[in-house]
């Protein structure tokens, strides 16, 4: 690209496009990223440099950039149809990945809704749940419970749910009334970690909440054993497990948002399976196409479907679609994600790189600029510190992003998250790259904490 084209992209970038979560004062302070291809796991700029995507471009990316399946995938659906209509319509892809869903996710899962993004597969899940308790003649059960600091997308309904206190004070107006439960992360961390005691202690709160409002309530919402976007804060071991129980014994539903955790991120395909947990409603995004396009789905047990099952003039019908719903070119990409994950035996070794991970961040436990690592699966974070005060620098000092610019300049992609660099690679991430990106972290945050 010539230097001239360059500038009049960054003059563009920063004049009309718009970016997600960014303060666009900021934005281009100093010249803003344009990636303009990638391969496997690397992405190349406008200028021709390369960096290590260990985002995985905010956590989707499965098998790497351009995989020979799913561009094939693609290309062949193009050859047929972009998109038509779920509406009154229904077209073979949908249907096979349906069944490909179905048969991939925890048993007692029969039905899928598709959607485009996370945050609409949680609020189909929401809307799912009110009407399924109307249908059934409970119009009273409508409330809705999560926890603080929970993270469910950015629609008016999914950030209903969702617990960050920065947002709840800017769109909280907007919101639905929902009960909290505290984050199971930071029980453990009151009780000095001690994983067994914040399980016990936060299972007794919710039998304390639903036995008092057990009767009001349509739905617990819970993110797949971790809080990702809180700053990858792990649930106790059993949280899940212990939720299902209650809810079952409460009727009252359970929501899983495994839109971060689904896809092999934790090692195996679903976070549910390694709690032996099918939920009611269960809420799948980013990895869903492999990083391609934009797909999610909300899948649901036997039991809700039926309570929409009535004669045509009840109206108990689901009414909700969106104009892409189920896009065949998605739907292609999808299929052929979930086939390369048996053809390349993807899990054992997201097995292994989740172990290697492990023992990649004990470094960062004597670095006097690090706080102590979380993990859960193939995700991390690493809390930033001032060394001279062992506490986070102020918000709006921005470290945590300048960390993640001197690793860029090192060709490793960081984003911070709160105080923390979070480390998400794809899943198709080589044992050496692992150490690549925790060697330059590392250096980056020394360098940084230095100057
Ligand atoms: C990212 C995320 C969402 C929102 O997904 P979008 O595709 O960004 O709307 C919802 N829940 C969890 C747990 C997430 O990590």
């Amino acid at each position: 690209m010539s230097p001239e084209e360059i500038t009049i992209l960054q003059e563009w970038d920063r004049r009309h496009f718009w970016h997600p979560f960014t303060q666009m004062a900021c934005w281009g302070d100093d010249d803003p990223w344009i990636i303009e291809r990638a391969e496997g796991n690397y992405l190349y700029d406008i200028h021709g440099r390369k960096a290590l995507d260990a985002i995985a471009s905010l956590w989707c990316n499965v098998h790497g950039h351009r995989h020979p399946r799913l561009d094939a995938a693609l290309v062949g659906q193009l050859a047929k149809v972009a998109h038509s209509t779920a509406l009154g319509a229904s077209h073979p892809e949908a249907i096979r990945l349906a069944r490909a869903l179905v048969e991939q996710t925890p048993r007692g899962l029969e039905h899928v809704f598709f959607s485009e993004d996370g945050a609409e597969a949680v609020e189909i899940a929401i809307k799912m749940a009110a009407q399924y308790w109307q249908n059934l003649g409970r119009a009273q059960k409508r409330l809705f419970v999560s926890v603080d600091d929970a993270y469910h997308g950015d629609t008016v309904g999914a950030s209903s749910l969702g617990g960050f206190p920065l947002f709840q004070g800017v769109y909280g107006h907007l919101h639905f009334p929902v009960r909290r439960l505290p984050s199971p992360w930071a029980l453990q961390q009151q009780f000095e970690g001690d994983a067994q005691r914040a399980r016990v202690v936060w299972l007794e709160k919710l039998a304390e909440l639903l036995e008092q409002e057990g009767e009001q309530i349509a739905a617990l919402v819970l993110e797949g054993g971790v809080q990702g976007a809180a700053g990858i804060l792990p649930y106790p071991p059993g949280i899940l497990r212990g939720a299902a129980e209650l809810c079952r014994d409460f009727a009252v539903l359970l929501v899983v948002d495994e839109v971060a955790t689904g896809f092999g991120r934790t090692g195996s395909l679903f976070y549910c399976e390694q709690e032996g947990v099918c939920p009611d409603l269960l809420a799948l995004g980013k990895g869903i196409s492999g990083g391609y396009l934009p797909l999610a789905a909300t899948l649901s047990t036997d039991a809700i479907f039926a309570a929409f099952l009535a004669p045509f003039g009840e109206a108990k019908q689901f009414y909700y679609g969106h104009t892409y719903t189920a896009n065949p070119l998605a739907c292609a990409v999808a299929l052929a994600n979930l086939e390369v994950f048996a053809e390349e035996k993807v899990l054992p070794r997201v097995s292994q790189r989740i172990l290697q991970l492990h023992k990649g961040l004990e470094r960062f436990g004597a670095l006097p600029v690090a706080g102590l690592p979380r993990q859960f699966g193939l995700m991390a974070a690493i809390p930033l510190r001032d060394p001279h005060s062992g506490r986070s620098y102020p918000y709006g000092d921005r470290r945590e992003y300048r960390v993640c610019r001197r690793a860029r300049e090192r060709g490793v992609y960081l984003r911070p998250l709160g105080d923390a660099i979070v480390l998400v690679p794809p899943l198709s991430v080589t044992a050496d790259e692992i150490d690549t990106i925790l060697r330059v972290l590392e250096e980056s945050m020394i360098e940084e904490g230095q100057a």
